[in-house]
């Protein structure tokens, strides 16, 4: 743990909860914004709408019992302006506090507002610092000087924080290595480390730009700078070892691109035609071929995928498809058997969900050849599973498998081509980084025939009215889904009850005699896929799922979705749900019900939910996303297998990874190996930090 002075057991505690374990994590944890105490302000040229900080004396606190209970303060400045702090919500001992130190000096933060009736210029709920209130707190960075505000860590006061912070920077910038190759810190005017590090968390020389509100300014442009170079620079060294060694070349012949794409049920969308023949080029180059097929959901990627899997197949081949759940294999290997409409080709499944003996009799067909197509859940990458010859590997909604699964399904086969698919659009920034020079092909062209989807958000107490668009939709003789927000992983003992109390109350309370389903990530693979068929088929009007509906299920007569807790859900999330609806000729609905409570309900969810509300562009849906939600969570890090950063925002820092990128690449080019002495520190760093992601974190 940190070995910092002022950090006892208990305050360790509370910062390990943060994930703050090291020195490190402190030097690298950015201030959220900067406040101006350079100069004292006063109550009287503060602008109302202004977030400022008032040093004051206290004056008066009291419990005041108005409308609300509430707690007033009234601090009196040096010019003798007065200022009322107010708390609607408030401890006793905030309250105590206050009664305490009457008289004495306060510093509070926030912003100023007009106070009701004459009431002067109050602050509501502003954050509280008490000078001098720390003993043997001399070295006061707090005042006098632009001070940086970091994010909240729970029971660490931000003035022991902010304390904790300096004293890392004093005591260990000075000895964090500067791995950056000099001349390309010279090239982009980049600011020595330690003088980086000193400046992003207490600002001398860049006090008053950071002061303005640009954010992190050069500092932070130093240690994002460097933090997206040496994942460019793993990129780069990775793209040189897959240029090198050749794949397979397949014959690919544009004859029989031609008749495999006559034989499916439609004419290709030109979006579909052009990524076809990408991945056509790309298979008949001895190089693996590496390429991401980014699609909407509904946009075709499926049919896609087969098109490239006969072309391997006609080469003798085996092309393994391998999806992100048990669901979505059996979905997949029903749509390509529709889709070859009877052509001679063998599509296997490997499910989790088969018996011992059909399981080795599907491992005698992969093993002898016989299984052309093979699909399945990532049992595909097991230890078991042995293919003839594997030439083509097709990932699904790649960003769920780690990159251990990924990498133990390609060694199956010698250097085979991998086509990744994706429903979520991820953004090109995202792209760059996480896969550096991958080949895109994007399918931005929906097969005709798709109405666009009407979306609206209705608070728990308005559901009667959501119910009302079900029931219309349901006279019209459609169908509808209900989703419950629980992830397919987690789902426990208890999240099922609830899934099937919800079933059972919508059958007895909203929508009685109707036939309803239920589907979720705990039934045998039989069970929900004759659940599912029941729904297909049109028996069961109804169905309530839990997320394991959320990719790759296709019932054009269903035309409404009920979306419980849609707060709960990420955008691209409710955005791939959304798109099980809208496949048929008529209007569809998503009806996105969000809880009461202020968390569920508050501007922030309100803001999100609204884009949903407001596009059906995917692409667009995902910035937002990514924005909202930093990257980390919007693919899932955990699992993604994407390197966490410290300090580059990839939805902001697209310029600097820009820049990153070409300087890492140039290195590259020139020393190969990173053998040169001034490279030697880079290399170094980059072997201890992303050692074992880097590595392995290869798509193809
Ligand atoms: P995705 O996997 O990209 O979400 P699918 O491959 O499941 O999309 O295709 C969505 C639906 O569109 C399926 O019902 C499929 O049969 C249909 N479809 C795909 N391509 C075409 C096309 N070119 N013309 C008409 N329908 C198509
Ligand atoms: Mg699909």
């Amino acid at each position: 743990m940190l070995q910092l002075r002022g950090v006892g057991p208990a305050i360790a505690e509370k910062l390990a909860a943060k994930g703050f374990t090291t020195v490190e994590h402190l030097l690298l944890n950015m201030p959220r914004r900067y406040e101006d105490r350079r100069t004292p302000r006063t109550v009287e040229d503060a602008a109302v709408g202004e977030r400022i900080v008032i040093a004051g004396r206290i004056m008066k606190a009291q419990e005041a019992r108005g409308r609300r209970r509430r707690l007033e303060v009234v601090v009196r400045d040096d010019k003798g302006g007065s200022l009322v702090c107010i708390w609607y919500h408030f401890r006793p001992n905030l309250f105590q506090r206050f009664k305490d130190n009457l008289f004495k000096q306060v510093l509070v933060s926030g912003e100023i507002r007009e106070g009701y009736s004459g009431a002067g210029k109050v602050m509501n709920h502003p954050d509280v610092e008490w000078p001098g209130a720390d003993a043997g707190l001399a070295d006061d960075d707090s005042f006098g000087r632009v001070v940086p505000v970091y994010s909240d860590v729970e029971g660490v006061p931000p003035r022991t924080f902010r304390r904790l912070a300096k004293r890392a920077v004093d005591e260990y910038a000075r000895f964090v290595h500067d791995v950056l190759p000099e001349a390309v810190r010279k090239r982009r005017k980049l600011l020595p480390l330690e003088e980086a590090l000193r400046e992003a968390h207490f600002p001398d020389r860049f006090a008053a730009e950071l002061a303005r509100g640009v954010p992190g300014g050069e500092p932070r442009r130093r240690l994002a700078f460097e933090e997206l170079f040496v994942v460019q620079l793993g990129l780069a060294l990775r793209r040189r070892g897959v240029k090198v060694e050749p794949g397979i070349a397949f014959r690919a012949a544009p004859g029989s691109l031609q008749r495999i794409a006559a034989e499916l049920p439609w004419p290709l969308t030109g979006a579909q035609e052009r990524a076809i023949q990408a991945i056509a080029a790309d298979m008949r180059r001895p190089e693996p071929m590496n390429r991401l097929l980014q699609g909407d959901v509904g946009s075709g990627k499926t049919a896609v995928a087969l098109c490239a899997a006969r072309l391997a197949v006609e080469d003798g081949y085996q092309a393994a498809l391998m999806a992100p759940t048990e669901l979505l294999a059996e979905q997949h290997a029903q749509s390509l058997r529709v889709l070859l409409r009877g052509a001679p080709v063998h599509v296997e499944l490997v499910s989790g969900g088969l018996s011992q003996r059909e399981r080795s009799h599907a491992a005698r067909l992969l093993h002898s050849g016989t299984a052309q197509i093979i699909v399945g859940t990532h049992a595909l990458a097991e230890e078991a599973t042995s293919f003839h010859k594997l030439g083509l590997v097709v990932i699904d909604e790649q960003h769920r498998f780690g990159v251990m699964t990924r990498a133990r399904l390609m060694s199956k086969g010698h250097r085979p081509d991998v086509l990744v698919m994706t429903a979520t659009p991820i953004p090109r920034t995202l792209a760059l980084t996480l896969y550096g020079d991958l080949d895109t092909s994007v399918l931005d062209e929906l097969p005709p025939g798709r109405t666009p989807i009407a979306t609206k958000v209705f608070k728990d107490a308005a559901r009667e009215k959501a119910y009302d668009v079900i029931r219309r939709e349901l006279k019209a003789g459609r169908q509808a889904y209900v989703v419950l927000p629980l992830v397919e992983e987690s789902e426990k003992l208890a999240d099922l009850k609830a899934a099937t109390k919800e079933r059972d109350r919508l059958a007895l309370d909203v929508f009685p005699d109707l036939p309803i389903g239920l589907v979720h990530g705990r039934q045998s693979p039989a069970e929900r896929q004759e659940a599912m068929e029941r729904f297909r088929l049109g028996e069961v009007r109804i169905l309530v799922a839990t997320t394991v509906i959320e990719v790759g299920v296709d019932v054009p007569n269903a035309s409404v979705m009920l979306i419980e807790h849609a707060e709960r859900f990420g955008l691209s999330q409710l955005h791939q749900l959304r798109g099980r609806v809208g496949r048929g000729a008529a209007k569809s609905f998503c009806l996105l019900i969000t809880g009461t409570s202020g968390a569920e309900w508050g501007p922030v969810a309100r803001a999100r939910l609204k884009v949903m509300e407001e596009t059906t562009d995917g692409f667009l849906i995902a910035e937002k996303d990514l924005e909202l939600r930093g990257p980390g969570e919007f693919l899932g890090t955990r699992q993604s297998g994407m390197p966490d950063f410290a300090v580059a925002e990839l939805a902001r820092d697209q310029t600097i990874l820009q820049e990153a990128r070409e300087e890492a690449f140039a290195l590259v080019q020139d020393d190969p190996d990173l053998k040169k002495p001034e490279n030697v520190a880079v290399r170094d760093q980059l072997l201890n930090r992303w050692r074992g992601r880097l590595s392995l974190a290869r798509v193809g």
